[in-house]
């Protein structure tokens, strides 16, 4: 028997994917700058080592959700122009983003109150969000001028741009997004400071969305943003690859069930695998019975419920299984998008959704 040499659920993050990923976004948007979303811990891929790479591979800016995050990355002397999208939240934040030298992006009128609320002359870098129809956050778009005229009024306020957000970019042919795209336009027309419009799915199936920034996100990791594309297709390299090991193979009569509830019957006797993964690492529980995992390259199917710290496989097509044999939940070969499909969600909430029970190894 293979000793078990290397921790229970390693998720193996690959650099050189996520600088092939960025060198991609550069192909579909070779006039935009890029501003890299890192949000939610870099979508579970560990927000300061890919933070890193992507500034040595040249990108222009990141992206994050909120004042923790964008801190985090402070402490680790990450000094790249960095993007609070949600913006502040308190004056101790507003307070903090002027010092820290973050770009905030203001969406509401009770933000400006915050931010006018600090010192004349403090300086600040400003991003606006225009609600161009997604109906989440930001200004009506006919307030952009008198957004304008404010930033002129406060010595100190620099604006760096507009930006908004697409509701069904991952739809070729929504009429959401033209609307959308336009009403950007003529909210911000004339006005001063770059344009910002695309996430992943806008910036690969929406050229007139391209403008002045982007802001991919799920791509970077390697994943398509399209529900009609893989990841191959677009060019795109799964920078994660989720592994686990087989810790037990038994053969089960027909007729006995397998794991919690005896969802799943033998038809026959089968030689049925043990992996220790489970939905305390990230596996979601909801995935059914006939889920792929990939084992020596061949994928088997999950049978029954995923439980805490295991699940159960088929193993009848791989008779040559071993103890030991490594077990890939997503990666190369086994796209997490097509896994997030059987789970009925997308590949963002099964990155977000690893614990911290994962160990990470980035190359
Ligand atoms: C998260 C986020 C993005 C990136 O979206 P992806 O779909 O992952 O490319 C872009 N813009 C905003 C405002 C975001 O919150």
């Amino acid at each position: 028997m293979t000793p078990l040499y290397v921790p229970r659920v390693v998720a193996y993050v690959d650099h050189a994917a996520i600088r092939a990923n960025l060198a991609r976004v550069r192909a579909f948007a070779p006039r935009a700058k890029v501003m890299a979303a890192i949000k939610a811990d870099a979508y579970g891929h560990g927000a300061v080592p890919i933070a890193r790479t992507l500034v040595d591979a040249g990108v222009d800016a990141l992206a994050v959700a909120c004042f923790e995050e964008a801190l985090t990355l402070r402490e680790a002397h990450v000094q790249a122009p960095l993007v609070l999208l949600e913006g502040v939240l308190s004056p101790a934040e507003a307070e903090l983003a002027a010092s820290e030298r973050l770009q905030v992006v203001v969406h509401s009128e009770w933000q400006l109150a915050l931010l006018e609320g600090l010192p004349a002359g403090t300086p600040l870098s400003l991003w606006f969000k225009i609600d161009s129809g997604m109906h989440r956050l930001g200004f009506a778009p006919e307030r952009a001028s008198a957004l304008h005229a404010l930033v002129q009024a406060h010595p100190g306020w620099q604006l760096q741009g507009w930006m908004t957000h697409l509701a069904c970019a991952d739809d070729p042919e929504h009429p959401l997004t033209g609307q959308q795209i336009r009403c950007f336009e003529q909210a911000t027309a004339g006005l001063p400071g770059a344009r910002s419009i695309a996430n992943s799915a806008g910036l690969i199936a929406w050229p007139q969305a391209r403008a002045d920034w982007v802001r991919p996100g799920l791509m970077l990791y390697g994943a398509s943003p399209l529900p009609n594309k893989t990841g191959a297709e677009l060019g795109l390299r799964p920078a994660m690859r989720l592994e686990s090991r087989l810790i037990k193979i038994q053969d089960v009569e027909a007729g006995e069930t397998i794991g919690y509830g005896g969802t799943y019957r033998c038809a026959e006797r089968m030689r049925v695998g043990v992996v220790a993964v489970g939905y305390a690492d990230g596996v979601h529980r909801v995935l059914p019975t006939g889920a792929p995992v990939l084992i020596r390259g061949t994928r088997v199917p999950i049978i029954g419920r995923v439980s805490m710290d295991m699940i159960t496989v088929d193993l009848r097509t791989l008779p040559q299984a071993q103890i030991g044999d490594t077990v890939l939940l997503w990666g190369t070969g086994l796209p997490a998008e097509e896994v997030a499909s059987w789970a009925g969600t997308l590949a963002y909430e099964l990155f977000c959704g690893l614990t911290n029970r994962v160990h990470f190894v980035h190359r």
